[in-house]
């Protein structure tokens, strides 16, 4: 079967009054069908760009230049790209998204138990059967009546997240954009809303996405994690193994920057240096002006992807093991 999401070497500039910015560029990833896969990089790296990719729902000042995106299959991005009815029956029938600010990502003007009943599939019952009462009691809501007549304003955080988490999964999605989805959730919430989106996308065999600053969480609950640096994969693979034995220098830094228990408050911004400029794309490995390891070659010449010790890994350091047949440049695009 086709993976829910298929990048590759996607483009996306946003035009600006001094240029373009390059937010993704030539930016690769693979889901597949039910994966539990996180995104992480520091700000400006390129993660929400790529997640609104999946529905077309960037910016108006977002221009493609180039590359592939497919969802489920369907080219979203490039030759074949879907539009119109295509592209409103792909928002509404594959993907889904849950966001940082769950109270305004409800509509402040409805009662819950309507935006539940719009969030199922037209005029039916949700495809299992369940009730909008039943789909807010398996988020964990516990005063469901009220919460069903409760305009979005009177929940607290945490209930208008669960809220956004079952309506998200409604209309059984096939892949779950979840972006920041527990940053605006009170800290001592965030543990239990990440489990319940984790816990429903799994016993839906939904595809999740997580596109998140926290590698705690990562490390719980995910089972691939893709790193990004200035709009592009550095290192991705299993979880365990990337952030057990971290390969690419910027991942390293990642990882070394990791909060003890005792400073939870730490994000992935305490690494050294500043965040690369993405105006024209840069011609060699984004991370080099910050790299300890940088090679001479490494501000000139761009890494190619390389498969090393089950990971895909994009750095000189790291040029493919010699005999691994998937390490042989990639000349069928
Ligand atoms: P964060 O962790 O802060 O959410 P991110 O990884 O999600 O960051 P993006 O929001 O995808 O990053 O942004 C990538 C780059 O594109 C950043 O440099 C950002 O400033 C820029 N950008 C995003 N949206 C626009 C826009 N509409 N116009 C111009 N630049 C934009
Ligand atoms: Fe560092 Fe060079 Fe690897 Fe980039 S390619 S991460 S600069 S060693
Ligand atoms: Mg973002």
């Amino acid at each position: 079967a086709a993976p829910v999401l298929a990048a590759t070497d996607l483009v996306i500039e946003y035009s600006t009054r001094n240029g373009p910015i390059r937010s993704l560029d030539q930016a690769t990833l693979t889901v597949g069908s039910g994966q539990i896969v996180a995104l992480v990089g520091e700000s400006g790296s390129g993660k929400s760009t790529l997640g609104m990719a999946t529905g077309r729902l960037l910016a108006s000042n977002a221009v493609y230049a180039g590359g592939l995106l497919s969802v489920a299959g369907r080219p979203v991005y490039g030759p074949g790209a879907q539009g119109g009815e295509g592209l409103r029956a792909l928002r509404r029938e594959v993907l889904a998204f849950v966001f940082q600010n769950p109270v305004a990502a409800l509509n402040p003007t409805m009662r819950i138990r309507r935006q539940m009943e719009l969030a199922g599939p037209a005029g039916r019952e949700a495809r299992d059967g369940s009730s909008a009462a039943e789909a807010l009691g398996e988020v964990g809501l516990t005063d469901v009546p009220r919460v069903l007549r409760s305009y979005p304003h009177e929940l607290s955080g945490g209930m208008a997240q669960r809220v956004g988490i079952a309506m998200a999964l409604r209309r059984r999605p096939r892949l779950l954009i979840a972006d920041e989805p527990t940053a605006a959730v009170d800290a001592t919430l965030r543990a239990q809303i990440l489990n319940l989106l984790v816990s429903q996308c799994r016993d839906q065999g939904c595809a999740l996405l997580l596109l998140t600053h926290d590698l705690h969480a990562v490390a719980q609950h995910t089972e691939q994690i893709a790193v990004m640096y200035g709009g592009r994969m550095v290192e991705h693979g299993p979880t365990a193994e990337v952030l057990g034995r971290p390969m690419h220098p910027y991942t390293r830094a990642l990882v070394a920057a990791l909060p003890g228990e005792e400073r939870p408050g730490r994000r992935l911004e305490a690494i050294g240096g500043v965040p690369p400029v993405l105006h024209a794309g840069c011609p060699g490995c984004a991370f080099a002006p910050r790299c300890p390891d940088a090679l001479p070659n490494c501000r000139d010449v761009r890494p190619a992807d390389a498969a090393v010790a089950g990971r895909t890994l994009t750095c000189h350091l790291h040029p493919g093991e010699i005999g691994d047949p998937s390490a042989a440049p990639n000349d069928a695009g």
